[in-house]
């Protein structure tokens, strides 16, 4: 492909609009989406106002003049639309790691009697550690068995409470299939949770269509909530009135404002729901869903996927470096919209083209990686990505000191 095929793409890209309403600095191309979204214009001016206006102004009246008190359902429904889910199933609250932790105990609750939690080994780290946490502290009342992702399925029987997957893999990028697991579980008469982290945002699911239990996922990936932005999780109507919180805190209850000495959780999704909402976070990532709503979610994931098949064709064409290999599906139905490659000197390739402005990252340990938010990135721009890798490769570009020194985030 030219560099004009390419701009070709981009003239007929009905979602090319939206590259204008991130503030992205001149000459970055930033493939790193689905770490840590890009900041939208609109959340500057939604900060500005929360924080001068209705905090700044409106003082502790903000809880119900600027409705903050509403806000994590408000935000959760929104996510709702982009997920499959209905108004009420959905919430946004603490972290996908906090998240992960009370809907897997909510789970154990969901399916007295059955003490196993069925994991993958080798996805994002947290969602083990949480579930080691959990069954460490739970003792003999429930396990964890974590086995590698070909020999989950079979492994899902009559003592199996929950599963639990990333629906796309952080490095891999391959994703599973939900409706076929979901089914699979639900034969069974176990659960599952679905990590949406990779996914909200970019590869478009409908998790009441697949008849899904829960779900947890992140805020600043490809929602644009920015850093640390509040998760969300996702309790399908059917279970809401059975599933247990393990972590009992006042927002949570039936009438937080009774003061209550003691716990009576609230029906609904707001149970799910800890202690006081992040207002701050809220308003930014509102602003980030807000502009995700207005782009049609199949269209997202073509345009993602699209971009990622032209900078592996590329790339792969130049035939740069024998030592690059994919480490992602080749078949664009089978991955997220991120693309890994593996290369023995994957860290400072990634460090060289940081200094040319193309932001990848590096996934230890040999693991190149590069998101294609569909949103804010042009096919011209992913053509130029591309052809930059080639060169830093062809030439061994990479190949300096300072590309080598290694920072405390990768
Ligand atoms: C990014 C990511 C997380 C992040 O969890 P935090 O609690 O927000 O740090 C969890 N799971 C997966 C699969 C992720 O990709």
């Amino acid at each position: 492909m030219t560099r004009q095929d390419a701009q070709g793409f981009d003239l007929a890209d009905p979602l090319a609009r939206f590259g204008d309403a991130f503030d992205l600095p001149k000459g970055v191309i930033y493939l790193d989406g689905n770490s840590l979204g890009p900041a939208p214009l609109k959340v500057h001016e939604r900060l500005e106002k929360v924080s001068r206006h209705e905090w700044g102004e409106g003082l502790v009246r903000s809880w119900n003049s600027a409705r903050w008190i509403e806000a994590p359902g408000r935000v959760g429904d929104k996510i709702a639309q982009l997920i499959g889910a209905k108004a009420g199933e959905v919430v946004v609250a603490d972290s996908t790691s906090v998240n992960l932790f009370k809907l897997a105990a909510g789970a154990l609750s969901l399916r007295p009697g059955r003490k196993t939690l069925l994991s993958e080994t080798g996805s994002f780290p947290t969602n083990l550690y949480v579930l080691q946490g959990l069954t460490h502290l739970l003792g003999d009342r429930a396990q964890l068995k974590a086995l590698a992702p070909a020999e989950v399925v079979a492994a899902i029987d009559e003592d199996t409470a929950v599963v639990v997957l990333t629906h796309v893999h952080f490095k891999s990028a391959q994703r599973w299939d939900m409706a076929a697991i979901t089914a699979a579980a639900h034969a069974k008469g176990a659960l599952v949770i679905w990590d949406l982290c990779h996914t909200a945002g970019a590869v478009a699911v409908d998790l009441n269509d697949i008849g899904a239990d829960l779900a947890v996922g992140c805020g600043y990936k490809y929602l644009n909530g920015g850093p640390g932005a509040p998760a969300f999780l996702f309790v399908a109507e059917r279970h809401q009135a059975l599933i247990q919180s393990p972590l009992w805190g006042w927002m949570g209850h039936a009438t937080p404002f009774a003061f209550e000495d003691n716990y009576r959780g609230a029906s609904g999704i707001r149970g799910q729901i800890t202690g006081t909402p992040p207002i701050l976070g809220l308003a930014a990532l509102e602003a980030g869903v807000d502009l995700q709503l207005e782009a049609d979610p199949a269209r997202v994931e073509a345009k993602g996927l699209a971009l990622a098949d032209l900078f592996i064709a590329e790339i792969e064409s130049r035939g740069a470096d024998p030592a690059l290999k994919l480490a992602s599906p080749r078949e664009a139905g089978q991955r997220g919209l991120h693309v890994s490659f593996s290369h023995p000197e994957a860290y400072a390739v990634v460090q060289a083209m940081i200094a040319r402005g193309i932001i990848g990252d590096f996934r230890a340990p040999d693991i190149a990686r590069f998101g294609f938010s569909p949103l804010f990135l042009s096919y011209a721009a992913v053509w130029d990505a591309a052809h930059a890798m080639a060169d830093i490769l062809a030439a061994r570009a990479w190949d300096r000191p300072e590309f080598h020194a290694r920072a405390a985030v990768t």
